[in-house]
């Protein structure tokens, strides 16, 4: 077997050793004759790991008994719709701050349902920068704040969750979750799909404020409905079984190793060794705001753009795959979550040392 260097945004890569506990256990798994996708998700052994992922979910992230923890689907950007139309009555006002791709479709789907309003845009910066806080034009009796922490696109990250007074401050962490110690409490809601930083696709993590469960209006669906699928256990329908165990699994790995205490340390220093990098050299450039730099998606362009098919087949040849940048930007991105060891980093950084001696 031969496993490469997997610098995906998404799908991204999972670790190691939850693929292989998997794989172990498929075809019989907990001595039942049968893989986790072949049982009920009513089983009593479905059920045991749909409420173990969720409390180690609680464990690691320290959320309160004052949140629900559901496990969805949809990805995140089902939740762009499901959030205006459950927390926001016709006639509310949203708060919305865009600061790149993500944040702007969350802001159209709630434009769609809701007046969704711009507080500011970094357009001015090309989205390599977050607007500074003095300039946002609050609405004090907007329903929510909704801000994407982490942009996977353009790599800025808001690296303290904004003050925004009474208002619920509602956070699209796809890209971001338990990638280190956040305080759950400052949150209105926390949501993220799964398959940057937790598991396979299909699953959509949604933490909530429960007393937030209770203003969804009338006449939403039930199947629309946050408070049907917190009080139906995440199961009113078939939910992503084999997603769901996957995501359970990671959550162990994470405890495992240490927690988001140790994890956020580790990222800290994926982070510091890349962008060191880039910073040492007039080859390569991140072109974001060092105040907003992403712990988890690190843009960079080379300083000839036409060598960038040859940095990318070389890169490959060593192992080091999928650093091809979003169609929408170009150039060269390394996603580094959770499950990206400190060697693939590291082997990164190598590389791009001897392509650039190679080069200039
Ligand atoms: C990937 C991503 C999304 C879209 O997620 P889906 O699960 O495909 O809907 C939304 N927001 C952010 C920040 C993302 O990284």
């Amino acid at each position: 077997m031969s496993r490469v260097t997997n610098f995906s945004a998404g799908p991204a890569a999972l670790p190691l050793e939850v693929l292989e506990q998997a794989r172990a256990e498929i075809p019989d798994w907990q001595d039942s004759g049968m893989s986790v996708m072949e049982v009920s998700h009513r089983s009593k052994a479905f059920i045991a790991i749909a409420e173990t992922a969720e409390a180690d979910v609680r464990e690691l992230m320290g959320i309160s008994d004052n949140y629900s923890v559901m496990f969805l689907q949809g990805g995140a950007t089902m939740q762009f719709a499901l959030l205006p139309m459950n927390l926001s009555q016709p006639g509310d006002t949203i708060d919305c701050l865009l600061t790149g791709t993500w944040s702007k479709k969350a802001f159209m789907e709630a434009r769609a349902v809701r007046n969704a309003r711009i507080v500011a845009d970094g357009e001015n910066s090309a989205y390599t920068d977050v607007p500074a806080r003095e300039s946002w034009q609050l609405e004090s009796g907007a329903a929510y704040f909704h801000y994407t922490p982490n942009e996977t696109i353009g790599g800025v990250e808001i690296h303290q969750p904004p003050v925004v007074g009474d208002v619920p401050l509602v956070a699209d962490m796809s890209s971001t979750i338990m990638s280190r110690p956040v305080d759950v409490d400052k949150f209105a809601v926390i949501y993220a799909g799964a398959q940057k930083n937790i598991g396979p696709a299909g699953l959509t993590l949604v933490i909530m404020r429960r007393d937030l469960l209770d203003c969804a209006p009338a006449d939403l669906p039930n199947i629309m409905r946050y408070k049907s699928h917190a009080d139906g256990g995440s199961m009113l329908n078939t939910p992503p079984t084999f997603a769901w165990y996957l995501s359970g699994l990671v959550f162990k790995w994470l405890k495992e190793q240490g927690g988001l205490t140790v994890i956020g340390e580790r990222n800290r220093r994926k982070a510091e060794l890349l962008y060191g990098a880039i910073d040492a050299s007039s080859f390569y450039t991140n072109p974001v705001a060092e105040s907003c730099r992403s712990w988890m998606n690190v843009p960079f362009t080379l300083a000839r753009p036409e060598l960038d098919g040859e940095f990318l087949k070389l890169a490959e040849q060593e192992g080091l795959m999928n650093l091809k940048g979003h169609r929408s930007v170009g150039g060269i991105r390394a996603s580094i979550y959770n499950a990206m060891p400190e060697q693939g980093v590291q082997a990164l950084v190598d590389f791009m040392a001897e392509f650039e001696r190679t080069n200039t």
